[in-house]
């Protein structure tokens, strides 16, 4: 038996599991079939609602690559301050969620010229990865005859201690290195773009308070930095990243987001001069969505091989790749998972669920502690709002792609 994360307090109570208030027949009658993502508004809300008591006065960007499903984008759009996107596709998304052109900016290494030139039109901030960049967004706007709205990402010399997936500190294709930023800012503000800021992001998947504050703060003495020397210029904004995390696996905790709060709250109270009329924001992504997301699966074969359980699902790798353990982990950790109408029974058998695909790797869950489960019962995978269908291969294999639903939303669709 192996260990796994435990299930979102939101949806550990009761016998059968629901979600929104909704019985998980409902939703998969309501979806259509399994296997599916069902996404709870009222968990995203109370995620919002706590960032803005813990953050005053910062606002808050929607990382949509963590989940573009147009109806939660949409919900998005008119409860968060702005959406980063990190390709012309999410750049179209974004405004098809109803987000204002303004509010939107762009990140991402490789940008090509026909995104930067569609994002200038659009009046889209387009976040630079390189000088280079930087020259093309410039000669594009001069062709076109539109001043780009132009903010640096800088790659700062240091990453939230502890975060899961690596993004600053070091040689990154991500950013302008920090020594080489303000010159860049110059460049910007010379050509006549208007210059919107920094961006810095230092990490992803932390779960440390203080180590996240630490970070904010050095990311609050970084800008001042830039802006007092060689930019010559204070940013309108300051991007400070996000990194939030959320508790995945067996002895992970949840972040305490009022701590993080607190500390940069004091940090932008003592903020140099130079930012005094800066904005700053927090860009997140999984904390926002990742817990109010689950992925119903149901089970098509049970069988027993060398005296190991297990539960052959519907589901699998191609919709929901994390939980396989083959996105951005090293090590195989088992997500909570749970037999969707068992959800308190005591465990009777150790079982593995694995999906359809022909690969060893399609194990959704390894040696996990659960109730008896057999044909036609449905498995829930928690922590899947985040990273889930779109970050998943599902061409591999050839199978259809997942249904999703967004619970209790003014609007609801599939893909
Ligand atoms: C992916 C990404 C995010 C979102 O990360 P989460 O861990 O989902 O919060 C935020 N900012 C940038 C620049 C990213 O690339």
């Amino acid at each position: 038996m192996k260990p796994m994360g435990s299930i979102p307090p939101a949806y550990a109570d009761g016998q059968a599991l629901t979600i929104g208030g909704r019985t998980v027949a409902s939703l998969i009658g309501e979806a259509g079939d399994t296997p599916m993502f069902a996404y709870d508004l009222a968990a995203i809300e109370r995620r919002i609602a706590t960032f803005r008591a813990a953050f005053p006065g910062v606002g808050l960007h929607y990382a949509i690559k963590a989940n573009p499903f147009a109806p939660l984008a949409a919900a998005m759009a008119s409860r968060v301050d702005g959406i980063d996107v990190a390709s012309a596709g999410e750049m179209v998304r974004a405004i098809g969620a109803g987000m204002a052109a303004a509010d939107i900016s762009f990140a991402g290494p490789g940008k090509r010229d026909r995104e930067i030139e569609e994002a200038i039109l659009l009046g889209v901030t387009l976040n630079l990865e390189s000088e280079a960049e930087g020259d093309r967004a410039i000669a594009i706007g001069d062709r076109i005859g539109v001043r780009p709205r132009l903010a640096v990402r800088v790659n700062p010399d240091f990453e939230i201690r502890g975060s899961g997936m690596r993004m600053g500190g070091g040689a990154k294709p991500f950013g302008v290195d920090a020594a080489r930023a303000a010159a860049l800012v110059r460049t910007i503000r010379q050509a006549g773009a208007e210059w919107r800021g920094f961006h810095i992001f230092a990490g992803s998947q932390a779960l440390d308070a203080a180590a996240i504050a630490e970070t904010q703060a050095a990311t609050v003495a970084l800008a001042a930095e830039l802006a007092g020397g060689a930019a010559g210029a204070p940013p309108p904004l300051v991007n400070l990243g996000g990194g939030f995390g959320i508790p995945y696996f067996p002895g992970d905790s949840a972040l305490d987001v009022g701590a993080v709060g607190a500390a940069l709250v004091a940090t932008l109270a003592a903020r140099p001069r130079v930012l005094g009329d800066t904005n700053f924001a927090i860009e997140l992504g999984r904390w926002l969505v990742g817990e109010a997301g689950v992925y119903l699966t149901r089970v098509v074969d049970r069988k027993v091989s060398h005296g190991e359980v297990f539960l052959v699902t519907d589901g699998g790798m191609h919709h929901q790749l994390a939980a396989s353990g083959n996105f951005g982990t090293v090590v195989k950790r088992n997500y909570p998972v749970a037999v969707a109408h068992r959800l308190n029974d005591p465990a009777e058998e150790t079982a593995s669920v694995v999906g359809c695909l022909c690969t060893p790797l399609d194990r959704l869950a390894d040696r996990v502690s659960l109730p008896r489960a057999g044909v036609g019962d449905v498995i829930a995978v928690f922590m899947a709002g985040a990273y889930g269908a779109t970050a998943s291969p599902q061409a591999f294999l050839g199978h259809p792609p997942p249904r999703e639903l967004l619970v209790g939303g003014p609007l609801v669709g599939e893909r």
